[in-house]
């Protein structure tokens, strides 16, 4: 990058750091910058341009569920800065009051990061952790940040998955709806639905080849293994588990596994999950959606972006 860009690159930074004091704001024009930063160096595709559209949509829908309704020109303060990215990614803006997000940001990143870096592990974990230095914290958590990232190995292949990184129970149990609808693997979410949202069932466990191991690490301390929660011993059999039990299919391990069966096994088999007796599950998804969603917003579990 030429020493001009630099400059003005980070006086761009700054002006809309100026303005942007709050956690989420900041973080999502951060975590926004960093991504179009390495798809500009990795070289602009279709394909990164669809993961980037896709991501901002995610960050403009979840600033607008956020109870403190974050709206873009909110996080994108910078005039010049929003005229510019509404321009160039003019679907989000359009989109991100009428159309649900199926994954949060980070997983967008995640997957940018993976697709731009490779399979090296250490270089996907370092980028990662790296970017907690300019993210900001509210509480104890850094908002659209996942906590903890999971690498789901099978052989010389290695598929990476995010926690859900939701700031409120409502904005999780929402992401969660939509993720068993249209995102994961059948396999997973038919063990999330099992118990999911309320966990009077009986689970329904996937046991994953033995050659198949998974890893969590803690993004804020990434050198350090985290062993998989109680939950997770429940739905995917994974050994050695703590005590803990954390909500259904916020777990890192849950994305990491879906990208395993997707990649490796008999595709997504979305139209399955429709076809056979899972209407009922379906209709539980929609309630829970909409149990939770804000009054007023125009949003359906089913109307999702990218559109169809
Ligand atoms: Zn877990």
């Amino acid at each position: 990058m030429a020493e001009s860009d630099k400059k003005t690159k980070k006086s761009k930074e700054e002006r809309a750091k100026a303005f942007c004091s709050n956690a989420f704001a900041h973080n999502a024009f951060f975590l926004f910058d960093k991504a179009t930063e390495i798809v500009k160096d990795y070289g602009s595709s279709t394909q990164m341009k669809q993961i980037l559209d896709q991501m901002l949509h995610s960050i403009l829908f979840l600033g607008n569920i956020h109870f403190s309704r974050y709206l873009p020109e909110y996080i994108f303060a910078d005039v010049e800065m929003f005229h510019q990215t509404s321009e160039d990614f003019p679907g989000p803006f359009s989109h991100y009051q009428t159309h649900m997000a199926l994954r949060t940001p980070f997983s967008y990143f995640l997957e940018l990061v993976t697709i731009c870096y490779g399979n090296d592990e250490n270089i996907v974990k370092n980028t990662l952790s790296e970017i907690l230095h300019d993210c900001r914290k509210s509480g104890d958590q850094y908002p659209l940040i996942s906590t903890v990232i999971c690498i789901c190995e099978s052989g010389a292949s290695r598929y990476y998955g995010a926690s859900l990184s939701c700031l409120s129970d409502q904005e999780r149990e929402i992401m969660t709806a939509v993720s068993c609808v249209h995102v994961w693997h059948l396999n997973v979410s038919s063990a999330v639905m099992s118990v999911f949202p309320d966990d009077t069932g009986e689970p329904r466990s996937i046991k994953l080849p033995d050659t198949v191991k998974c890893r969590a690490y803690a993004v804020a301390d990434i050198g350090q293994l985290k062993p998989p929660c109680k939950r997770c011993n429940q739905l995917y059999s994974l050994p050695g588990h703590t005590d803990h039990e954390n909500p259904p299919g916020n777990c890192a391990e849950t994305e990491a596994i879906s990208n395993f069966f997707k990649a490796e096994k008999h595709g997504n088999s979305r139209q399955t999950l429709f076809r056979h007796n899972h209407q009922e599950e379906m209709q539980r998804m929609s309630n829970c959606f909409d149990k939770n969603m804000k009054k007023g917003m125009n949003y359906n579990i089913n109307r999702v972006y990218p559109t169809q």
